[in-house]
């Protein structure tokens, strides 16, 4: 009988080492230094090959650590601890010296995984050629949605599928404003005091709140999902600041719930002689869903991302966006990946760029849309708006009217709350009718338009 080893393989018959050098031992990296330390037999049966960590690269040395991590593996001096690496993780963050030390790995040849998506948004298609070029891995799971795993699944898994859309909460810190705002009625700024009090957001939140770090994530998903390269200024990016109280109770009230999604998506269409053409919207935006849609129900400072392909369906990933153990989990996924191919041989291989498809611009998006007006409570009022629509090609699906008999009223005794919800339309249509409507006499203001998907 044959006895069942716990691990897959033999330890004791791994004999090649792999030395692994750390830059960052802050949330992330401590939590990574902490697995490969402790638990280096499980990596080592899985990967075939010891992974020895031998250096970590901090700023400075006697800072407090999470995790209890041998003095003598620190060091000030990361460019010596890259140059004899084979494995390079760099979880210092921030472009420099980020972008110059992973340039460093890959002219060695040394494998590298990062979880910095900041210096992807920026400098990404840089770093995958010189990649590339080199034949090095580069990977980085962890730039997307922390602890989920995404990147593999939309290269690996569905690489025998056609991915046609895939949507993406992939901000904790927005997700959490926007669930806090649907669950506590509060206004942006007081859930937004909230995320900072708990922790959720930064001292500075702007790369939150105005979608940039959403559009980071968007620009890395699209490249992948659609083998093209995507940069940060392909993505057109809307935060969630203008969000109001009024918005998410009116959404609720519909049916809704509001939340920032990354989206990239694949549009067919036809040129102007009719050949089929297609391209890419990647977009960031606040966006009405379905409150039963599967990413409705992502609460608090949660990520998922829905990823819709032609033979799979629809997909769901759902977990922590973020956190230094379940970012580490990303990050070590990489590492074991890298790891086996190491072991095995084989070209590194980061992304594939099969595929040259333009980006669209917002314009050539078609969307539901919602939108919220505050209207003088008069007889004719709904016709007039119903007629503008009609005029710029804008179908209306549902239109709803809650009366205020004591408003401030700009053209009678009250004023009327309209929500309305068109079916699917171009955002030029849908411009020159919120325009249109803007300028009749018994409009008090439009208080918002919202994308809806989902539907
Ligand atoms: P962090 O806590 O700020 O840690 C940064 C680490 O890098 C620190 O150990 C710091 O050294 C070191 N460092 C920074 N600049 C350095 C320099 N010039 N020279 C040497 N060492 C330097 O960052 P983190 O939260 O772990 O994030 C690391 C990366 O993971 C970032 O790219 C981030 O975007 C990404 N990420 C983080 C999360 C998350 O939940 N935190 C999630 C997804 C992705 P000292 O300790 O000496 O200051």
């Amino acid at each position: 009988m044959t006895q069942r080893n716990t691990v897959d393989t033999d330890v004791s018959a791994t004999t090649k080492t792999l030395k692994v050098a750390l830059l960052g031992a802050g949330n992330v990296g401590s939590q990574v230094a902490r697995i490969l330390l402790h638990d280096a037999d499980a990596l080592a049966a899985r990967t075939g090959a010891r992974l020895e960590l031998v250096g970590i690269a901090v700023r400075n040395i006697d800072s407090p650590r999470e995790v209890e991590i041998p003095k003598e593996l620190f060091t000030t001096d990361a460019s010596a601890l890259v140059r004899g690496a084979d494995i390079v993780i760099e979880l210092m963050g921030g472009l420099e010296p980020a972008r110059t030390l992973i340039l460093e790995a890959i002219d060695h040849g040394a494998t590298v995984v990062t979880g910095n998506k900041a210096l992807l948004a920026v400098d990404g298609p840089t770093l995958y050629e010189k990649a590339d070029a080199a034949g090095v891995q580069l990977s980085y799971e962890a730039a997307v949605a922390g602890a989920i795993p995404i990147l593999r699944p939309i290269t690996d898994s569905l690489a025998g599928d056609k991915i046609t859309r895939v949507m993406g909460i992939v901000n904790g810190t927005t997700n959490f404003i926007l669930d806090a705002m649907d669950t506590t009625g509060a206004q942006f700024a007081d859930a937004l005091a909230e995320a900072k009090r708990l922790g959720y957001a930064e001292a500075d939140p702007t790369a939150d709140i105005e979608g940039h770090d959403a559009a980071a994530k968007g620009a890395i998903i699209a490249s992948l999902a659609f083998h093209t390269r995507f940069a940060l200024a392909d993505v057109h990016c809307q935060g969630i600041t203008s969000v109001t109280a009024t918005d998410i109770a009116a959404a609720k009230e519909a049916g809704y719930v509001i939340k920032l999604l990354a989206i990239a998506e694949k549009i067919e269409s036809t040129d102007d002689a009719g050949a089929p053409t297609s391209g890419v919207s990647v977009r960031v935006h606040p966006t009405l869903l379905p409150r039963e849609h599967p990413l409705g129900a992502v609460r608090g400072a949660f990520n998922a991302v829905f990823v819709e392909a032609e033979n799979a369906g629809e997909l769901m990933f759902y977990g922590r966006g973020a956190g230094g153990a379940p970012t580490a989990s990303a990050v070590m996924g990489d590492v074991v990946s890298a790891a086996r191919r190491l072991v095995l041989g084989g070209p590194g291989r980061t992304d594939s760029t099969i595929e040259v498809l333009p980006v669209l611009p917002i314009q050539a998006v078609s969307t539901r849309y919602y939108i919220g007006l505050d209207a003088a409570d008069q007889p004719g009022v709904l016709s007039k708006i119903a007629a503008l629509f009609a005029e710029n090609g804008v179908s209306i699906e549902t239109m709803r009217q809650t009366v205020h008999r004591d408003g401030n009223v700009k053209g009678g005794p009250g004023s009327a709350e309209l929500r309305i919800v068109t079916h699917l339309a171009g955002e030029a249509a849908l411009s020159a009718t919120v325009e249109a409507i803007n300028g009749l006499d018994v409009i008090n203001s439009v208080t918002s338009v919202l994308r809806v998907e989902g539907v």
